[in-house]
């Protein structure tokens, strides 16, 4: 493939990258903003395998590659559960950032990428960057995985004075690039370069140890921002304009997503990268106030009943209804109650679940309509007029302690107002806290009832008996 013939498909898998974001915008275009993201990555790595920087005995290290890559990826895929999709998601991030510190390495040892004067100064610079963004992204996202999947808790490991350790560490690794980039060769370098390695793994697992449960969102799609901005300075190191172009939509799209996700939270996104920064220390322990009282728990055939009488139906979902796959379960209880001529509608947190839009995907899966699944702030108003309010399975959102609790570590956050309804339900196992670890004072209110068992099962039941 001639330059020129590379640089038209590199300028079109652009084009279809942008659009592939745009329609990912919204759930009705999402399959086709996927078709697109597909279609251009595959021109990508057509044009890339067959360009001119690509010479053909390289064609088999390029296959073994794809093999291996490949089914591993598939094999993953296939195996990954509903469930598993946030942690796999934090895993992925942590490859990007991976191959962006070996890039950076490879290119610093390779002869053929060897500068002089100005050039090589900007190169360096380059890699220096590159193996910073790409390892702090591979140490946070492995961080990120283990909070995500429960191996490591949720709580925030608030060393003393650790603000002064991040400045440190960002202070060394100044200092160390200036070492980097005055060094006379290739062996002087090296160690500059492997001491920065090793401070920035321990900024990328403080940074995301310092984070609590309920700020975890943040997390998640900060370094899916990093992850991006990581395989831009691989194109930078690369030379390459492709992975430049779409590392910095990568980037600048996860960037915008922290934004929303800071914004739906009520955070400060410095306040929650620095790890609890300016937090009250009382939010920071993790101390919230234990409500008190009884819970009054009902059946599946009660919830039925109240649900038949009912002319307003909220539904609020949340992990647990991921957990139970109940999704399709819902839309069947969805469809026979709006047969019946009740006003249902789901009510979606902006971080509820464990990956940004986790609700709508399994919402659209199940194929409930578009149009009766709204956002928080549009429904938030509506729940005085609301008959029942059904949560599935879902917990720290729909928690009114985040609005009158300053010391719990959601205080702030804006909640689903379920008990504003004339009756919540709350499906759920057991009297279990959710993800960031707080007890739930609205499971006590006398207008809240308690459907106790795994969504799916008891959903079932529930439809069983208002079909009956
Ligand atoms: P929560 O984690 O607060 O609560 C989920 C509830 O589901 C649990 O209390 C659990 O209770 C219940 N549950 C689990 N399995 C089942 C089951 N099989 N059947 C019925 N219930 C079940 O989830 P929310 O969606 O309310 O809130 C999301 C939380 O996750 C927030 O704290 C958010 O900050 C955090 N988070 C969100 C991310 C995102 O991007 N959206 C990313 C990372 C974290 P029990 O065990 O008693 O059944």
């Amino acid at each position: 493939m001639s330059a020129n013939l590379a640089t038209v498909s590199y300028i079109g898998a652009t084009i279809l990258f942008i659009l592939s974001l745009g329609g990912l915008s919204h759930p009705e275009t999402s399959r086709r903003g996927n078709f697109y993201g597909m279609a251009g990555m595959a021109i990508a790595v057509l044009a890339t395998v067959f360009g001119p920087r690509v010479t053909p005995s390289g064609y088999a290290w390029i296959i073994i590659a794809l093999v291996v890559g490949g089914s591993i990826g598939l094999y993953a895929a296939k195996k990954v559960k509903m469930t598993e999709m946030p942690e796999l998601v934090a895993l992925m991030h942590s490859f990007v950032g991976l191959a962006a510190a070996l890039v950076g390495f490879a290119s610093y040892v390779d002869p053929a990428l060897h500068f002089e004067g100005i050039e090589k100064i900007i190169h360096e610079v380059e890699i220096y960057i590159g193996i910073l963004i790409g390892v702090v992204t591979f140490a946070g996202s492995l961080i990120a995985f283990g909070k995500l999947n429960g191996k490591i808790g949720g709580k925030p490991l608030l060393l003393p004075a650790r603000h002064w350790l991040n400045l440190a560490m960002l202070l060394l690794v100044v200092w160390y690039g200036r070492e980097f980039i005055n060094a006379k060769d290739i062996s002087e370098g090296m160690t500059p370069l492997i001491i920065m390695t090793i401070i920035s793994i321990l900024f990328g697992f403080h940074m995301v140890m310092a984070i609590g449960g309920a700020d975890m969102p943040v997390v998640v799609s900060m370094l899916n921002s990093y992850s991006g901005w990581a395989a831009s300075a691989t194109g930078f190191m690369l030379n390459n304009d492709l992975l430049i172009v779409t590392g910095a939509l990568v980037g600048s799209s996860g960037a915008i997503l922290s934004y929303i996700m800071c914004k739906a939270m009520n955070r400060h996104f410095i306040s929650v990268i620095a790890g609890g920064f300016g937090a009250a220390p009382a939010a920071a322990s993790g101390a919230a106030a234990q409500p008190e009282g009884e819970v009054t728990p009902l059946s599946s055939a009660e919830t039925a009943e109240l649900l038949r009488e009912a002319k307003s139906v909220v539904i609020v979902p949340g992990y647990g209804m991921a957990v139970a796959q109940a999704q399709h379960t819902v839309n069947e209880i969805v469809q026979t109650l709006r047969a019946k001529g009740a006003n249902v509608r789901f009510a979606i947190h902006p971080v509820a679940g464990r990956m940004p839009g986790h609700m709508n995907v399994l919402l659209a899966e199940a194929k409930v309509p578009y149009d009766i699944v709204l956002e928080m702030d549009e429904i938030n108003e509506d729940f005085p007029d609301t008959d029942v309010v059904m949560v599935i399975g879902a917990n720290d959102i729909v928690n009114p302690g985040a609005e009158d609790d300053p010391s719990s570590p959601i205080a702030g956050m804006p909640v689903l107002q379920v008990w504003k309804a004339q009756t919540s339900i709350v499906m759920k196992r057991s009297m279990a806290s959710g993800y960031a670890g707080v007890d739930n004072p609205l499971f006590y209110k006398e207008n809240n009832r308690m459907l106790f068992g795994d969504a799916k099962k008891m959903l079932d039941e529930v439809l069983v008996a208002l079909k009956a």
